[in-house]
């Protein structure tokens, strides 16, 4: 489960990121965040692996405080949390599998995978999560080859390849186009509903989450300002 108490973001330059967030996800929901720029979607998103730290309040993750957490806790947490960008965030200029890997860098450091060198078990691994999003025949194609939505599957099979319990994704759409950008959503609708992974996705529009999200978080101000199904979800959440 992920719980914010009166969670507050104060960025460095005074602005209030969020405020006063109270909010439970149990375990396998998938959520969409939606609201205008600005609202504090990407704010909240981040704030659940520790990528932009709280100011006040209580945020916990699997049993597991985030707030104040020690930089080894901070280490194990961001182990089982994955993350997807609006901008991919791969490295171009090597293999899909490559990236991949990177995955299991971040769940299990060890020396050898630090220099790039993995155990069967992880290309295994990999390969597995490459499957699950269709691109397995893509695995030794440079990763900038590819079209924008096969990248952000790539970083999706990068996430799984980590074996998270929850996956952020910031905007994972934005700079996809509307039929590709659906192909993502149905991506990570499957991998929620055939792994049970809780996820929480941040979109801008509103029609799109309809379609995919079992709850919506309407935000404004860096408050919550809807919180229900999606078809209770109006224009003006
Ligand atoms: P959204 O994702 O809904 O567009 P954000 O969470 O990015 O909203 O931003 C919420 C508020 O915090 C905005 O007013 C934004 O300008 C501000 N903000 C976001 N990131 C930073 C930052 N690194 N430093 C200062 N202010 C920021
Ligand atoms: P650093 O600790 O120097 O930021 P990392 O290898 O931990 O280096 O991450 C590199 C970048 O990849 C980070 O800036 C972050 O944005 C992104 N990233 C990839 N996976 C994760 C994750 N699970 N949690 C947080 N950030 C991640």
């Amino acid at each position: 489960m992920i719980r914010f108490t009166d969670v507050s973001v104060r960025y460095a330059n005074g602005v209030l990121g969020l405020d006063g967030i109270n909010l439970e996800i149990p375990d396998g929901q998938f959520v969409v965040v939606v609201g205008l720029s600005g609202a504090g979607k990407s704010t909240l998103v981040r704030s659940i692996n520790a990528l932009v730290p709280t100011t006040s309040g209580e945020l916990m993750v699997s049993g597991q405080r985030v707030d104040g957490a020690s930089k080894r806790s901070l280490r194990e947490l961001r182990s089982r949390v994955g993350m997807i960008f609006q901008s991919f965030n791969l490295v171009t200029r090597t293999t899909v599998l490559k990236n991949v890997l990177v995955g299991r860098l971040h769940a299990t450091p060890t020396l050898l995978s630090i220099f790039g060198i993995y155990r069967p078990a992880d290309v295994e691994l990999a390969f597995e999560a490459l499957e699950r999003v269709g691109i397995v025949e893509k695995a030794y194609t440079r990763a900038s080859q590819l079209s924008g939505g096969q990248q952000q599957r790539v970083a999706i099979a990068r996430v799984l390849a980590q074996q998270p319990n929850v996956i952020l994704a910031d905007e994972p759409v934005a700079s996809l186009d509307p039929p590709t950008a659906n192909m993502v959503m149905r991506d990570l609708q499957r991998i929620n509903r055939d792994l049970g992974i809780t996820t929480v996705v941040n979109l801008h529009f509103l029609d799109l989450a309809r379609g995919y999200a079992e709850r919506i978080i309407g935000m404004r101000e860096g408050r919550i300002v809807f919180d229900g199904p999606p078809d209770e979800a109006d224009d003006e959440v």
